[in-house]
């Protein structure tokens, strides 16, 4: 799965991990980072191995393995300090994605497909299609259902087609307890966390109604000041995308080691082109992320430089 994992990595590793299991294979699950605490509630979520505190094991598993699926990330630099051992793996790599131009050379078999909501829906099809649906207990329908849950906004975006629902009804009927689910994900926040999402809207939100764009920009003092901890960021782009006009939003975070940026677009503004030209970065057509290493006052000039680039785009509302 990609760095800091969301609830479509985490939950696509893991319904695919619990498949596999039953099927007899021996299989573990690598996280490239640690992740938000608000997953680990996923069953099997104890297990997994974060690359960064247990290099050495991972590194281990790594050599062992004959297969190694690669899930939710299109590029395997999305992996950070995994990059270099997944690519020189002597397992077979296989690609399990749905974001834009996968760097399909690095990969011996896959599956990409941009119309899929979540990787989740995508390890549901594999399961299915591979005969195996009677295999789908509860368990691993909480897996499949926080990713496709989180991915689509809670079944909000356009990417919620009727497969989605329909593989909601299926996991309802194996049993599936989604409102576990969602209290587990979106009722488990610390106070602090709530602080901290109030002075950012407060004090850190910049509106250029002229480019229908709205930046957050958050620096590092205010990360230390709250106790901001992995995945309490996750989210805040979509205050800024939520305001009336807006089309454009976009948080930029000082992480200290690099400057992290989440975009978020509605309707025919490409993100994954622009997170891709301005900021390393790539994604989803209306969802993208990147990183620079410049200070976070020069990246956040360029984004003012960038929004001045594409005005005829962004203005035309
Ligand atoms: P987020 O803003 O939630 O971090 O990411 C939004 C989407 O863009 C996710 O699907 C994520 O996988 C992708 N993404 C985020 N950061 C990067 C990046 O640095 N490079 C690439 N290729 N994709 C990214
Ligand atoms: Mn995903």
């Amino acid at each position: 799965m990609h760095q800091k994992p969301d609830g479509d990595a985490m939950g696509s590793a893991l319904a695919l991990y619990h498949f596999l299991v039953k099927l007899g294979h021996s299989c573990v699950v690598v996280s490239p980072t640690n992740w938000a605490s608000f997953l680990n509630w996923m069953p099997g979520c104890g297990q997994v191995v974060d690359y960064e505190a247990k290099g050495n094991r991972a590194d281990a598993l790594i050599d062992e393995a004959d297969w190694i699926f690669c899930l939710d990330f299109n590029v395997l630099s999305r992996t950070k300090k995994m990059e270099e051992k997944l690519l020189n793996a002597k397992g077979e790599r296989i690609l399990i994605d749905h974001h834009r131009e996968p760097q399909t050379a690095v990969f011996t078999y896959g599956n990409s497909d941009i119309n899929k909501s979540s990787t989740a829906e995508m390890v549901y099809d594999l399961i299915v299609d591979s005969g195996n649906a009677d295999l789908i207990d509860e368990i691993i329908g909480e897996c499949l259902y926080a990713g496709v849950m989180t991915d689509t906004g809670s079944f909000r975006f356009p990417s919620t087609k009727a497969s989605v629902h329909k593989m909601v009804h299926d996991l309802k009927e194996r049993g599936l307890e989604h409102s576990h689910v969602h209290e587990e994900l979106f009722d488990n926040f610390l106070e602090s966390r709530f602080r901290f999402i109030g002075h950012v809207l407060l004090n850190r939100l910049e509106v250029f109604y002229e480019y229908n764009t709205a930046l957050i920009t958050i620096p590092q003092s205010d990360l230390v000041k709250f106790n901001v901890k992995t995945g309490d960021t996750e989210g805040l782009v979509n205050y800024a995308l939520s305001i009336q006009g807006i089309r454009l939003a976009a948080v930029i975070i000082d992480r200290g080691e690099e400057r992290k940026s989440s975009f978020r677009s509605k309707n025919d503004f490409d993100v994954n082109t622009f997170a891709r030209k301005y900021f390393n970065g790539g994604g989803h057509f209306n969802a993208a992320g990147g990183f620079n290493k410049e200070p976070l006052d020069e990246v956040v000039a360029k984004f003012k430089a960038a929004l001045k680039e594409n005005e005829a785009l962004l203005s035309s509302y």
